[in-house]
């Protein structure tokens, strides 16, 4: 991976952070990670990249005509006014346990993490 490839993703300390938010909401909550680890480790990723470029972790799984406003109005901002409200995530970041892909973790490496990034 060259330079510029690097640049598109997140910094590592804004990737640590958002790890470590989405295992404590997850425990928080009682929902779970995904049973596909590349599936959690994609979402987390991507509200890192958000929060470097945007200074908040919009939800990366939607298309916002104007990120900087989607910000400012926080519906989206991660945990967003669904999950906060009904556990709704549709980016399966966080999965009640009734849920078929919900898995057994609240925790995920960031050897995994990094292993999806890999090949972004
Ligand atoms: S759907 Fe909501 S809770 Fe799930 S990752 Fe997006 S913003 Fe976060």
């Amino acid at each position: 991976m060259n330079t510029t490839e690097k640049s598109k993703l997140s910094n590592e300390k804004t990737l640590e952070a958002m790890k470590n938010f989405s295992e404590t909401y997850a425990k928080r909550t009682g929902t779970y990670f995904c049973s596909e680890p590349s599936v959690t480790a994609v979402v987390i990723e991507g509200l890192a990249k958000h929060k470097d470029e945007l200074g908040a972790p919009l939800c990366p799984c939607r298309h916002y005509e104007d990120k900087e406003a989607e910000v400012k109005a926080a519906y989206w901002n991660c945990p967003c006014i669904p999950m906060r409200e009904r556990k709704e995530c549709h980016c399966m970041l966080f999965l009640t346990p009734d849920n078929d892909f919900a898995g057994t973790n609240q925790e995920i490496g960031m050897d995994q993490i990094q292993a999806v990034r890999d090949t972004m």
